[in-house]
């Protein structure tokens, strides 16, 4: 027995969240002491787990970076899979609505986090990984003020479910227009749009484009990035879903529906809100991006963890965005 292994090892506490396949657990190992989340997916008690989920879910264990939830391991029993999980305080949309201003952070804030995010996203796409599900609820926050991608490889795993466990709908919020034109042979741009709209949504407090359907969600997107045309997006009416009856909508200008985000900021959500994949920025590209120039890697807790609060050094071809360093406060009690 390496103590590690077994269900056992974990003493239980209290419920963390709910998804869309699971319930998570915070818990701790009983020799360690370490604090850890339990991840328990439920199983169709006649089906058992498929050897593929096992598969890609023991892929991820290889998956090691610091702005991904480190998954230290799977426990496998009779009619129950348990993922052991590094723990964290919380996800970003409880952030959002514990210490935001009616949701919305500020901005050294949203700017750190947005790079961690795509600096985890990066690592994922360099090592062909797609999130899929890249959304608030999905993103872990703790007291240091790291941000890591959690809940991944599962959609893979089990295939894109359409009602949560708790039958709660899953949301289309963050879906990349492709997507929801009946794409089969999306790409890592798929999590590029969904970074564009979690940047939105730390600034407004509200999401982007809350869809209900569908086609509610394809037409949110339309009023606000213009309804594509062919002549704009050659292929278009190729996708499954396409109608020739979508009302034709005019591009609106992001500064108008998100006032609160400077230009630069601006410039760099156009990039990543493009309706062509093609046209969106790599993970890589977003990172070299002049917004994050003069990035301060905020904390979010009321220790000061000195390691954390050093600017990063940064090294970008680009200059000339001179902004003013935002200054190292505190950003509420997390
Ligand atoms: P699902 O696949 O069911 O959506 P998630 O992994 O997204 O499961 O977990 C559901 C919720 O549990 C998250 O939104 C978050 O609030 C909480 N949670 C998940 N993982 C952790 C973790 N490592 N540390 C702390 N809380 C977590
Ligand atoms: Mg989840």
């Amino acid at each position: 027995m390496d103590g590690k292994r077994h269900a056992a090892s974990f003493q239980q506490l209290e419920k963390l969240g709910e998804g869309t396949y699971a319930t998570v657990f915070k818990g701790r190992n009983r020799q360690t002491g370490e604090l850890v989340a339990l991840k328990e997916i439920h199983l169709d008690s006649e089906e058992g787990t498929p050897s593929t989920a096992i598969r890609e879910i023991s892929l991820m264990k290889e998956l090691k970076h610091e702005n991904i939830v480190a998954l230290h391991d799977v426990i496998h029993t009779e009619n129950k899979l348990m993922l052991v999980f590094e723990y964290m305080d919380g996800d970003l949309k409880k952030y959002m609505d514990t210490q935001g201003d009616r949701g919305a952070l500020k901005p050294p804030v949203i700017k750190s986090f947005m790079y961690q995010l795509l600096k985890g996203i990066d690592f994922c796409h360099k090592n062909r990984v797609l999130h899929r599900d890249l959304k608030p609820q999905n993103l872990l926050i703790n007291s240091k003020g790291q941000l890591k991608l959690g809940d991944f490889g599962l959609a893979r795993a089990f295939g894109i479910p359409v009602n949560t466990f708790s039958n709660e709908v899953v949301t289309l919020w963050y879906r990349a227009p492709d997507v929801l034109l009946g794409s089969r042979t999306y790409n890592t741009s798929i999590d590029i749009w969904s970074a564009g709209c979690i940047m939105a949504e730390m600034f407004s407090g509200r999401p982007l484009f809350p869809g209900t359907t569908n086609e509610d969600q394809i037409i949110r997107i339309f009023r606000i990035m213009g309804t594509p045309s062919e002549r704009t997006w050659p292929g278009l009416s190729q996708f499954p879903e396409y109608k020739d009856s979508w009302q034709t909508y005019a591009t609106q200008p992001l500064s108008s529906i998100l006032p609160q985000i400077d230009p630069v900021g601006i410039d760099l959500l156009q990039r990543l809100l493009q309706l062509r994949p093609e046209l969106r920025l790599s993970a890589a590209e977003a990172l070299a991006h002049p917004w994050f120039n003069d990035l301060v890697m905020a904390q979010t807790g009321p220790k000061q963890h000195p390691q954390h609060l050093q600017a990063q050094p940064m090294m970008h071809p680009h200059g000339g965005y001179q902004q003013t360093v935002p200054s190292q406060g505190n950003y509420g009690g997390y």
